[in-house]
Order: structure tokens, then C-alpha cells, then sequence
């Protein structure tokens, strides 16, 4: 760790949803080996935010969190909407609250969440650079470097684009866990041979509907490979509808097939709404991971060299399915079918294809050395490690 007196101070303007937060509090340790205090300035949308609270306060010392004053939503505000409008919305409190906490500090830099620009006039006010940490894929980060070019052609002439520093992958070393749900699937995992559990878990918002909740019920059950599910109650209109409460509202084990539970024990695990995550993916008995594609499940995917099964539900998930499944070709990709669900037979399919055949050799292989060159970007000569140094080396001469 390099020394020095008095630390320099980042300010981090994170978004409500618990996978925008866990990018930016890595961001943060990282920092800290560089001699950084960072304050994390917090909208709330008005939920319980009980996991992104016990997250911010469980790290290191001289990371310090506000949580901004609550806000309110109707039930029928779509999440995308909501995570925009809470940024937008806390932008007075974030003024007052960021002139208050860092009023004896140097802040060299404010670093927001990709939803948070508008937070940008207020680092530019205290006479701070912003930075925005873009917590998805280069493709992605391209696709929106492409705009301006747009909407140049259809309107004023666009601004230039900004320096990029790529310092990902920015992934936790354990998932959070939540005490009140804590359940037994690391312990049940030991029992498992290495490399036999199908891990389903579509995020902290993925919902399925009741029809393809059932599909993928009986497909698991059909396919006779060991699994662990992370179930929630379905919903027939949003497939991100526990974005912001995590949990589900209903016992999702009331909207399983009759029999299933019994039938699979054994086999199967099903835990509700949470599971230790990064834990599940770093053990060695998961052998293959279903995911909706989020940009953080990816990564974990990657860095602990588990083969995909792509399954994207919303926002660039679709975008992230397509870099996997096509052209890194570590993924299976689902199909939909004509009823619009991905079938019971399909899902059988890919779980067997995934974990005991050939093709999840093949998959499981390139996904090594994608390990194997996460690992190295991170590593202290890696680009990713240089490319931070970058930014650390112009917050500290400014
Ligand atoms: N996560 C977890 N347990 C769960 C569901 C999610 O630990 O049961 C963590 C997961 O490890 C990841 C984050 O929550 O770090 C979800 O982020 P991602 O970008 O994959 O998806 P989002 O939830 O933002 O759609």
C-alpha cells in the first residue's frame, strides 16, 4: 500500500439497485489500496435498501455512505424509470449533503453510476471532475459512443467523446450475505461431485411467468442433472420486478409444479429470492451457471470459469447474450418457442449438453482461459490494474 499524510477523497454516486452498487464498492476497495477515502452519496427510492446497507457498511473503514433522504414511487413505475428518477430527483440533497460531508476534505474526483449524469452538474459546481463508471460491456459502452454520431446526423452537432479507462472486471470476492435469508446451499454443495450442479439464478430482478416458471421446473426435474435454483414468486407482466426489493413479495415455493420439491430432493436444491453467489460460483461442484446475462453474473461466471447457459431477460442482457453464446462461445443460448416460454424439452437439453456433454467440454475449456486472462488483466502488470494506476496518477496531481 503506498503512504501518505492526509488521503485524497473520491466521491461515488452510486444507483439504487443492489448490481449497480457492488461494481462501485469494488471500485472503492481498489481505491483505498491507493491511499483514497471515498464517500458513497446513495439515492433511495423508497424501498428498504437492506442489502445495499449492509454492503456499504461492511467495508473497509475509510469508505463512508449517506443514504440520501427517500424518495417516493407508485408500485406502477417501471425500474428503469425509477432508477433514472432517483438519481435525477436526489440531485438537491446530493448538493447539500455532498457540500456538508466534504467540507474539511480534498475530493479529487466524483465517480457516478451510469444512470447518475445528471449528477455531473453538481461535481462541476464544487469545481470536481465526474467520471462515470460504465459497469457493462465494451460492445455496450461502444453502442453509446455511437449516439452522439446519430444524433449528429439528425440534430445539433454532438460533443467529443471521453477518455475510457478500462479498470474491470469488477467483481466481488464474496456475495453479501442476507442474514434473515440465510439458507444451507454452500453446505449442501460440499455433498455434491465436482462439477454436477447446475446453478439457476437469474439476478437481483429477474422474474420469470408462471408458465415458464413450470418449464423450467419440469426441465430441470427432466433432465435428471443436480441443480440449485434460486426461485422467485413469478410475475406475468415484469421480468424485473424485484430489481429494487430483492425479495419476493409471495412464497415462490407456492407457485412450484405439485410434487416437484419431492421429486427432485436429492438432486435439486430450490432457495428462495437469494444465494451467496459469488460463493456458489467459486465452489467446486457448480459445473454450469443459467443466468439472465446481468453484467455482474457474467463476470462471476467468467472469473471463476463457469460455462453459461444465456437466458436474457431485460435491459442489455440480450447484447451481453449474443458477446457469449456467439462469439466468445462460452454459452449455450436459449431459444423461445412459438408459445413464447422456453420449453421444458430445450431446458433439459442445455442442462445435459451443458454439464455432461460434449459441447460443455468445449464451452467449459474456452471459459478457462477467459478465467485465465481475467485473472491476468487484474494482475499487478495486467491492463486493467495499469489502466486504474492511470486514473489514480491524474487524481492525485490535479
Ligand atoms: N446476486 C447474489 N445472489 C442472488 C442474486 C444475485 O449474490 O441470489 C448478486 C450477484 O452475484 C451479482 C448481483 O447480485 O453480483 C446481480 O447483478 P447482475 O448485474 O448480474 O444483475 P442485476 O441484478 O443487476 O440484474
Amino acid at each position: 500500500m503506498e503512504t501518505q499524510e492526509a488521503p485524497l477523497h473520491v466521491a461515488m454516486v452510486a444507483a439504487p439497485g443492489i448490481g449497480h452498487v457492488i461494481p462501485l464498492t469494488e471500485l472503492a476497495k481498489r481505491l483505498v489500496h491507493h491511499n483514497f477515502a471515498v464517500t458513497f452519496f446513495v439515492p433511495n427510492d423508497g424501498t428498504p435498501m437492506k442489502l445495499q446497507k449492509q454492503l456499504l457498511q461492511s467495508l473497509p473503514k475509510s469508505i463512508s455512505s449517506v443514504f440520501l433522504p427517500p424518495l417516493k414511487f407508485d408500485e406502477d413505475v417501471p425500474a428503469e424509470v425509477r432508477i433514472t428518477l432517483s438519481l435525477t430527483l436526489s440531485i438537491p440533497a446530493l448538493r447539500d449533503s455532498f457540500k456538508a460531508s466534504t467540507k474539511s476534505t480534498q475530493v479529487v474526483a466524483m465517480v457516478v453510476d451510469s444512470f447518475g449524469m445528471d449528477a455531473f452538474d453538481v461535481a462541476r459546481e464544487f469545481g470536481v471532475e465526474p467520471y462515470v463508471l460504465f459497469t457493462t460491456n465494451a460492445m455496450a459502452l461502444s453502442f453509446v459512443f455511437h449516439l452522439p454520431k446519430l444524433d449528429q446526423m439528425f440534430s445539433d452537432p454532438a460533443s467529443n467523446l471521453p477518455p475510457v479507462y478500462p479498470v474491470g472486471p469488477m467483481v466481488q470476492t464474496a456475495s453479501a450475505h442476507l442474514v434473515d435469508w440465510s439458507n444451507n446451499c454452500l453446505k449442501w454443495l460440499n455433498e455434491q461431485p465436482s462439477g454436477s450442479v447446475l446453478y439457476v439464478c437469474f439476478g437481483s430482478g429477474g422474474i420469470l411467468s408462471q408458465e415458464q416458471l413450470n418449464e423450467l421446473a419440469m426441465g430441470l426435474e427432466r433432465s435428471g442433472q443436480r441443480f440449485l435454483w434460486v426461485v422467485k414468486s413469478p410475475d406475468d407482466k415484469a421480468t424485473n420486478a424485484t430489481y429494487f426489493s430483492l425479495e419476493s413479495i409471495k412464497d415462490p415455493f407456492d407457485f412450484l409444479p405439485t410434487g416437484f420439491l419431492e421429486r427432485t430432493k436429492g438432486t435439486g436444491l430450490v432457495v428462495p429470492s437469494w444465494a451467496p453467489q459469488v460463493q456458489v460460483l467459486s465452489h467446486g461442484s457448480t459445473g454450469g451457471f443459467v443466468t439472465h446475462c446481468g453484467w455482474n453474473s457474467t463476470l462471476e461466471g467468467i472469473v471463476h470459469g463457469v460455462p453459461l447457459i444465456a437466458w436474457p431477460l431485460y435491459a442489455e442482457q440480450r447484447m451481453n447474450a449474443v458477446l457469449l453464446a456467439d462469439d466468445l462461445k462460452v454459452a449455450l443460448r436459449v431459444k423461445v418457442n412459438e408459445h413464447g416460454v422456453v420449453g421444458r424439452e430445450d431446458i433439459s437439453k442445455y442442462a445435459k449438453a451443458l454439464i455432461e456433454g460434449e459441447e460443455g467440454t468445449l464451452l467449459r475449456n474456452r471459459m478457462r482461459k477467459l478465467k485465465d486472462a481475467a485473472k491476468m488483466v487484474l494482475s499487478p502488470d495486467g491492463s486493467s490494474a495499469k489502466s486504474l494506476a492511470n486514473v489514480v496518477e491524474i487524481w492525485k496531481n490535479q
